[in-house]
C-alpha cells in the first residue's frame, strides 16, 4: 500500500494533535523508511517480475527485517519510545506505536501472502487486495480522500506556505500514484529502493508545512 499509508498519518493528527505531521508520515511509512536502504544493502531481497499481483511488478522475496510481525512491533516500541523521550507526549507516542503497526496490517490487507510473521518465518502473510487493480484504487482512494479532509478540516494554515506545502503534497502524492499504475516495471530492485529513499523527503516536507498550520480549536 502506499496512499493508504498517507492517509493514517494525516487522520493520526486527529488523534495526537500536538505531534508533528512529519512525525506522523514517520511512523506510519516507518516499515518503508527502514525497508530501501536494507535493499540496496543485500539485506533484504525485492525482484522485478511484472505479473506479480495486478497492482505490482514488486515480488517482495524477503524483507523480514522490515516488514515481518513480530519486527514491526519491535519498531513501533523503539519509536514510540524515542518520541516519548523527546516530546514527553504520551498520547502522542501510543499514536506513533498504532501508526507503525497500521503499515503492517495495512500491507497484509494488500501484498499476496509474502509478509513474514517473523524473521524465519518465511513469507506466508497477505489478502492480496493487490490482486485487483479497480478494488486497491477504491480502498486507497477512499481511504486517501478521508485521510485529507480529517487533516485538512482539523488544522488552519497560519501561512499561504501551509496550504501551499499541503496541497502540493497531496497532489504530488495522486500523481505519483497514478504514473506507478500507467507506468511500466522499474528498471531494476536498486531503482525502486533508490525511489523509496525519496519516503525521507515527504517526512520533511509533511514536518515543514505541518508547522505553518495550526490545530483548529487549540
Ligand atoms: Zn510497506
Amino acid at each position: 500500500m502506499f496512499l493508504g499509508h498517507f492517509a493514517v498519518a494525516l487522520a493520526a493528527k486527529r488523534a495526537a494533535p500536538r505531534a508533528s505531521l512529519g512525525v506522523l508520515v514517520g511512523a506510519a511509512q516507518l516499515l518503508d523508511l527502514i525497508w530501501p536502504p536494507l535493499v540496496l544493502a543485500g539485506v533484504e531481497q525485492v525482484r522485478i517480475e511484472p505479473g506479480n499481483t495486478a497492482f505490482t511488478p514488486l515480488n517482495f522475496v524477503s524483507y523480514p527485517y522490515s516488514h515481518s510481525l513480530l519486527t514491526s512491533a519491535v519498531w513501533a516500541a523503539i519509536a514510540a519510545g524515542a518520541y516519548w523521550v523527546a516530546s514527553r507526549y504520551l498520547r502522542g507516542a501510543v499514536v506513533v506505536a498504532l501508526a507503525v503497526v497500521s503499515h503492517w496490517l495495512l500491507d497484509f490487507l494488500t501484498h499476496r501472502p509474502d509478509l513474514p510473521l517473523y524473521p524465519g518465518s518465511g513469507g506466508c502473510a497477505g489478502l492480496g487486495l493487490w490482486n485487483s487493480v479497480p478494488a486497491t484504487v477504491i480502498v486507497e482512494g477512499l481511504m486517501f480522500a478521508a485521510g485529507v479532509w480529517l487533516y485538512a478540516a482539523g488544522t488552519v494554515a497560519r501561512r499561504r506556505a501551509g496550504a501551499i506545502g499541503l496541497w502540493s503534497l497531496v497532489a504530488f502524492l495522486a500523481v505519483i500514484y497514478v504514473m506507478n499504475i500507467a507506468g511500466g516495471a522499474p528498471p531494476s530492485a536498486q531503482a525502486v529502493a533508490g525511489a523509496g529513499m525519496a519516503i525521507y523527503l515527504l517526512v520533511a516536507w509533511a514536518w515543514w508545512f505541518d508547522g505553518r498550520r495550526e490545530v483548529t480549536g487549540a
